[in-house]
């Protein structure tokens, strides 16, 4: 496994729109490796592929249990709202307000092309919305209420 470079905003393929996996190969498999060694080293939650350099539709999530995979995912439901504080790995030293449904239910493929259902809520929730987003090149300071001043972010938490 291998350590991949997180592009920062600024890096034009985070503005790409990602394609679908059509199948997954050995590269997709050693892809989902690594990103899940990336994702754990960082400390994040979840990364998309744009993340790294990769424009294909594959985000991971840790939703504090497991590592989920999700390959081509789609929302499928979506329920209430919630509003909370976001951050990114390629937006380091910013946080921001975004609105986000309460509870959200996404189909993808998993790494052995079985298609499974996540329905989370909270953090989870909110990390399936994010990553989806990267997929088509939108971040969450698009979407941002607001963004925090440095002075709010060190009274959190
Ligand atoms: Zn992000």
């Amino acid at each position: 496994m291998a350590l991949l470079n997180i592009r920062k905003n600024g890096d034009g393929i985070l503005r790409k729109k990602c394609r679908t996996v059509e199948e997954i190969t050995p590269r997709i498999l050693t892809l989902l490796d690594d990103m899940r060694e990336t994702l754990r080293d960082a400390n994040g939650v979840g990364l998309a592929a744009p993340q790294v350099g990769v424009l294909k539709r594959i985000v991971l999530v840790d939703n504090g249990s497991e590592i989920l995979e999700l390959i081509n995912p789609v929302i499928v439901n979506t329920k209430g709202e919630q509003e909370e504080i976001e951050a990114c790995l390629s937006c380091p030293g910013q946080w921001g307000i975004v609105r986000r449904p309460a509870e959200v239910t996404v189909k993808a493929l998993d790494r052995n092309g079985v298609e499974r259902t996540y329905t989370d809520t909270g953090l989870t929730a909110r990390c399936f919305c994010h990553e989806l987003d990267h997929l088509d090149g939108v971040l969450y300071i698009d979407k941002a209420e607001r963004m925090l001043d440095p002075d709010e972010i060190e009274t959190e938490d």
